[in-house]
């Protein structure tokens, strides 16, 4: 249910809507925007109907949330989220490209891939310590070692660090270095994780599931909200199909079904969602023609010796041409990178 407050409303009146709420065991979450402060109150099903609220002063109406993500949805907060990271928005009306490669390999790897995506305009560093590999064989990354070359590297150019967390037990540790914790699509539905980056202080880059839905993609989404973490960034990077031409199907329809239905930022990486490093540049133009706010791009020094994904990575000097492509296209957009 939301807890819509009318025009006037004081303080104490608030207050007292959110203690109500919580003394039913409901638990409250508020959403101040321009026009209107929202309470959101989510809780089991079998608790006291809230409907009797609209009986207390400053209350204009209470009205059911019909979707099943409550937090993540547009009736709960109208207006866009926009996630700070140390200075740079996700979420308005600037498109943010977040590029690196997939995995951190060397100090060289990723300080050379650092300059030459910083000098192109991207803001955000990617790399990957800790791999969520599909064989346990494969190169599984340099854990802190490799954060700490991450870190190194955001020394020198500033830009903001984005990571992926595979396990729990890493959190501690990630916390220490990464701007942004990437859940991959393989953990996009692992509830521990969720729970855990949820309850963290920590803006979060969720990808969505290969074979999630975006109905439980949101779902996902909202179980990080609800533990009170609102700085959440959606990235669609590709579902299963039948289709093998391709690693994945980079569903672009998710960009505005999503956009219509969530006020998270929406990401887009056309490295994963292709699988090769020829479409990645016509499908980073689509994706920001379609209205993503954001990208997540693999670049590699040597994509032919990467230590994963180096058949979707590109090399600096095609990201640099692609930054020059992908700025036209968000021109024509009324955005800007
Ligand atoms: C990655 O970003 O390197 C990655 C493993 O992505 P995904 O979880 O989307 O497969
Ligand atoms: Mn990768």
């Amino acid at each position: 249910m939301i807890i819509v407050m009318g025009p006037g409303h004081s303080d104490e009146q608030l207050q007292a809507v959110v203690r109500r709420i919580e003394q039913m065991g409901y638990s409250c979450h508020l959403s101040r925007g321009v026009e209107r402060t929202i309470v959101g109150a989510v809780g089991h099903k079998d608790k006291t109907p809230l409907q009797a609220l609209e009986q207390m002063e400053g209350v204009e109406a209470v009205i059911p949330i019909l979707r099943p993500f409550k937090l993540a949805s547009r009736e709960f907060k109208r207006e866009p989220t926009i996630v700070n990271v140390e200075g740079v928005s996700i979420g308005g009306p600037e498109i943010v490209v977040i590029a690196g490669p997939c995995s951190v390999e060397s100090e060289k790897q990723v300080m050379d891939t650092a300059r030459a995506v910083q000098a192109a305009g991207a803001k955000m560093l990617r790399g990957g310590a800790y791999k969520p590999r599909t064989s346990p064989y494969a190169f599984q990354g340099l854990e802190e070692d490799g954060l700490k070359i991450l870190l190194a590297a955001k020394a020198e150019t500033g830009l903001k660090i984005v990571t992926e967390i595979v396990s729990v037990g890493d959190l501690e540790v990630l916390l220490k270095y990464a701007d942004i914790l990437q859940v991959g699509a393989r953990n996009c539905q692992n509830y521990a994780l969720l729970r855990a980056v949820g309850q963290a202080q920590k803006p979060v880059l969720l990808k969505r599931g290969m074979s999630a839905t975006i109905q439980e993609y949101l779902m996902a989404a909202e179980y990080c909200l609800n533990e009170g973490n609102y700085d959440i960034m959606l990235c669609e990077r590709g579902i299963r199909t039948f289709e093998t031409e391709t690693r994945f199907t980079l569903d672009l329809n998710a960009v505005p079904v999503l956009k219509n239905l969530t006020h998270l930022p929406v990401l887009v990486d056309p490295s994963h969602g292709t699988g090769h490093w020829r479409l990645v540049a016509p499908m980073a133009r689509a994706a920001i023609a379609a209205g993503c706010d954001g990208l997540l791009v693999e670049v590699h020094p040597e994509p032919a010796n990467a230590l994963s994904d180096g058949s979707q990575s590109l090399k600096p000097i095609k990201f640099e041409r692609l930054m020059e492509e992908i700025r036209r296209v968000a021109e024509a957009m009324g955005r800007a990178i």
